[in-house]
C-alpha cells in the first residue's frame, strides 16, 4: 500500500521535505512513488489542502 496525492494538490512542496525515503516528485501536482512509499503517513498530516491520503 501506499498514500496518494489528489486533484487537490496545489504543488506547495509541504510534503516533499517531510518524507524520510524521498517518494514524493514534483510536478503541476506531486506524485507518489508507490514502490518507494512506507505508508508513514508523515506527509499527509503536513498537506494544507488535505490532498494526501492512504491508497
Ligand atoms: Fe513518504 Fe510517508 Fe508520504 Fe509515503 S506516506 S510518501 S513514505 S511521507
Amino acid at each position: 500500500m501506499a498514500h496518494v496525492i489528489s486533484e487537490d494538490c496545489i504543488a506547495c512542496g509541504s510534503c516533499i521535505s517531510e518524507c524520510p525515503v524521498e517518494a514524493i516528485s514534483e510536478g503541476d501536482i506531486y506524485v507518489i512513488d508507490p514502490d518507494i512509499c512506507t505508508d508513514c503517513g508523515t506527509c499527509a498530516a503536513v498537506c494544507p489542502s488535505g490532498a494526501i491520503s492512504p491508497a
